[in-house]
Order: C-alpha cells, then sequence, then structure tokens
C-alpha cells in the first residue's frame, strides 16, 4: 500500500492574501508535488464578522495567477460548524470544558502582568472556572453569551492517562530529511478557549478537526504557528485523532523586522499584481 501525502494551506478571508501568505502557499504546494502528494486548500472563515466572500474571491484569484492547482471542492470551515459540535461534545463528555461569560475588557483587567500565553494576549486567569453549574446555568438561562475554556490541567491529565509518555509533536526539517521531536507544552496556553461566544468553535479546534477529517499527512505553516502546534498534539490526543508531521517556516519580516501582516498593504499580492509585478518577482520578494 502507498501512502500518499496530503498538504493543505489554510488562509482565513479576513483581509487580502501579501507575500507571507505566497510564501507558505508556495512551500506547501512545492512540498506536496516533491512529495508525490495531494494539495487541498481550505478556507478558515469560522469569524463570520471579518470574513468576506469578496476577499475569498480575491484569494482564489491570487492563488491561480501563482501557479497553484488545488483539488475541489475546497472546504469552508463555515459549512462546517456541526462537525466541530461533534468535536466539542466529546471533550464536554470527557469533562474537560467550562462555560466562561468573560468579556475581553474583563480577562485584561484580571490578567497577572506579565503573563501572556504564546500569542502574547493575557493568559487567561481562570476567571468563572469556579462557577458552579447551577451558577453557569442561570447565566445560560438569561441568555449571557458564553464561550468553552479548556481545563488545562484536567486535558493534560487525561491525556496522559490516554497517551503515556512525553506530549510531543514531530518537526519535519525538509531539505535534510530529519525530523525533531519537539515538546509540546501545552500548559503554555493555560485554560485556552476552544469555543468562541459566536461559533462552536475555535481556531484550534476546528484545524484539528480538520486536519484528521482531510487526512492530513503534513502541516506546513508559518512560525508564527509554532506554538499552538502543542495545544494542537494535546487535543488530537483527546479526541483520538492522528498524529502529523509538522513544518513550520521562516517569517517573512518588513525592514524592522516586524512579521507581514495585514496592515502591510502595500505587500499584498493584488497591490504587486496592479503594479505589474510577475510571478518571478513574488517568488524572489517571498525569498524563494
Ligand atoms: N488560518 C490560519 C492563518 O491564516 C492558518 C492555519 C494553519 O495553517 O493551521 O493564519
Amino acid at each position: 500500500m502507498t501512502n500518499t501525502s496530503v498538504l493543505r494551506f489554510a488562509p482565513s478571508p479576513n483581509g487580502a492574501l501579501h507575500l507571507g501568505h505566497a510564501l507558505s502557499a508556495l512551500v506547501t504546494y512545492e512540498m506536496s508535488q516533491k512529495l508525490g502528494g495531494r494539495f487541498l486548500l481550505r478556507i478558515e472563515d469560522i469569524d463570520l464578522e471579518r470574513c468576506r466572500p469578496e476577499l475569498e474571491s480575491q484569494m482564489l484569484d491570487d492563488l491561480a495567477w501563482l501557479g497553484i492547482t488545488w483539488e475541489e471542492p475546497v472546504r469552508r470551515q463555515s459549512e462546517h460548524f456541526e462537525t466541530y459540535t461533534r468535536s466539542l461534545v466529546k471533550l464536554e463528555e470527557m469533562d474537560l470544558l467550562y462555560p466562561c461569560f468573560a468579556s475581553r475588557k474583563d480577562i485584561a483587567a484580571h490578567a497577572v502582568a506579565g503573563q501572556t500565553d504564546p500569542d502574547g494576549a493575557p493568559l487567561y486567569p481562570g476567571l468563572h472556572k469556579g462557577l458552579t453549574t447551577a451558577e453557569a446555568n442561570t447565566r445560560k438561562n438569561a441568555g449571557e453569551p458564553f464561550a468553552l475554556r479548556l481545563d488545562m490541567d484536567r486535558a493534560i491529565n487525561t491525556a496522559s492517562s490516554m497517551f503515556p509518555g512525553p506530549l510531543t509533536f514531530r518537526e519535519l526539517n525538509p531539505n535534510s530529511g530529519d525530523v525533531q521531536t519537539i515538546s509540546a507544552e501545552p500548559e503554555r496556553w493555560g485554560d485556552a478557549m476552544i469555543a468562541r461566544k459566536d461559533v462552536p468553535t475555535s481556531y484550534h479546534l476546528a484545524v484539528v478537526t480538520d486536519d484528521a477529517l482531510q487526512g492530513i499527512t503534513h502541516v506546513t505553516r508559518g512560525q508564527d504557528l509554532f506554538a499552538a502546534s502543542g495545544i494542537h498534539r494535546l487535543l488530537q490526543v483527546l479526541l483520538g485523532l492522528p498524529e502529523p508531521l509538522y513544518h513550520h517556516h521562516d517569517l517573512l519580516r518588513d525592514e524592522t523586522g516586524r512579521k507581514l501582516s495585514k496592515s502591510h498593504k502595500d505587500k499584498s499580492l493584488a497591490s504587486l499584481r496592479a503594479a505589474g509585478a510577475s510571478r518571478a518577482d513574488i517568488r524572489r520578494m517571498a525569498g524563494l
């Protein structure tokens, strides 16, 4: 039996694709070709307010212009909330989630100075962890919106009873073929949000659910998501999902060393194309 490699590029249509995305898409696409594997495109649009169809169309157009081809149909996360609900129910049945009614402001006000998660956001200070079921139900019945958070200590304990040995993920160096074992350290995320207030999922839950469902063998993405792979491994163990190989590529930075982001409008592929940049120019600017 041959094991076909399956790779994906998973942009969020909440802004224009920029040079950093071009790098990520091309690294992934070219790795899939080198491995003789499949290449999938997944639209990560769970943020219904910020993600817009016209941004998605522009993204598809930019990717096709870069010479990338993908399998149809494209998976759009906003069409699969019931699938993520199934993962959520599983974690709920394991008694690993609790409701949190706090606003971003409440969290910032109670966070301990200097304690941040790997994304640099204030570490969730455990607000509402101690609410009794009756208290939580009263607030739910009153229609107060709530997120669901992972009880991280309990989740790590449960995972270690299901999966003996240290929790790790495997990082591939595509040039040498070496695979490094990385300590997952999901506790760095604290009691992470697993379902947002507005939709029954979060980035972390949707990604691990979809990667498993789509049979992704190699998760390739930027270094900014390196630490996220630690909590993704924890969720994979808890949900009984397979472990992919990871490759986190270097990030493109601006002149001041900051990671390129959606605010760098001048680096968007659409504006570079409009200014006459060729595919070869984009590759060069993306450092390929
Ligand atoms: N949707 C994420 C982003 O735009 C990438 C997710 C991933 O590759 O796991 O940054």
